[in-house]
């Protein structure tokens, strides 16, 4: 038990390693596979020792080797982030192919996360990417229960696609479709309607927040897909028993 959470925090460290360099080199449109890490003011290059997930963080103090010039905190929230998330998968669906698509599934809504916070966009390419992943996924472990998978991923996207539509993307763009279209397969249904409504509602309340301490006007786009995620985990968690809780007090 307590060891192969140890494995799946430490992959999901290394993931988030990677992750950042994904994000950072698709930033700048770089290549992923060449060039090493280097200290983006001075250039020199960093050291294998000084690239250990979050610990080479707290060692260095947040600061480059050579330079002292400031790192992002994005790294090491990515890095730690990454590595909850693997464990979530792991509590959630125990050793199995499951809990590794679940894991790599969270991981990659990470980045579009991050993207979408950064820059207000998600690139087309992650979205199609969690898409396709959830969708092949899906159909290789879950063949069986094809039907909810299905029906999953159309109540999620097909809520989306309405306000979307509604809103003539003011709301939400098209990428969220495909992100919310991807959960719902993910968690299949009745999971998924859980998913929807727990975005809703933590978007409601950070979106009116934010709009009481004057962070946002009414006007301002909010990004949707860290509620997308928060309702992922959220339905992953509790999803299951909030239901049976429900159509046992209101239906059966
Ligand atoms: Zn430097």
């Amino acid at each position: 038990m307590l060891y192969y959470y140890i494995i799946y925090i430490i992959a999901g460290l290394l993931v988030g390693s990677f992750l950042n360099v994904v994000i950072f080199r698709l930033r700048e449109a770089e290549s992923l596979v060449f060039g090493s890490s280097k200290c983006q003011k001075c250039q020199t290059q960093i050291k294998a020792y000084d690239l250990v997930p979050v610990i080479s963080f707290i060692i260095l103090g947040g600061r480059c080797r050579a330079c002292r010039e400031k790192i992002s905190i994005q790294y090491p929230i990515v890095e730690g982030l990454t590595a909850l998330l693997f464990a979530l998968s792991y509590y959630v669906y125990g050793l199995s192919w499951m809990s590794v698509l679940s894991a790599f599934t969270l991981s990659l809504l990470l980045v579009i996360v991050v993207f979408d916070l950064r820059e207000l966009m998600v690139p087309e390419v992650l979205s199609w990417l969690l898409f396709g992943m959830a969708l092949i996924g899906m159909i290789l472990l879950n063949y069986d229960k094809i039907g909810s998978v299905i029906l999953g991923g159309l109540v999620s996207g097909g809520v989306i696609a309405l306000l979307v539509f509604i809103s003539r993307g003011k709301w939400m763009g098209d990428g969220d479709i495909k992100i919310a279209l991807a959960i719902g397969l993910f968690l299949s249904f009745p999971a998924a309607i859980f998913s929807v409504f727990a975005s809703f509602i933590s978007g409601a309340v950070v979106g009116t927040v934010l709009i009481a301490m004057k962070r946002k006007s009414g006007k301002d786009r909010l990004p949707f897909t860290p509620f997308l995620l928060f309702g992922l985990v959220a339905s992953m968690l509790w999803g299951q028993r909030i239901i049976d809780w429900y159509l046992g007090r209101f239906i059966l």
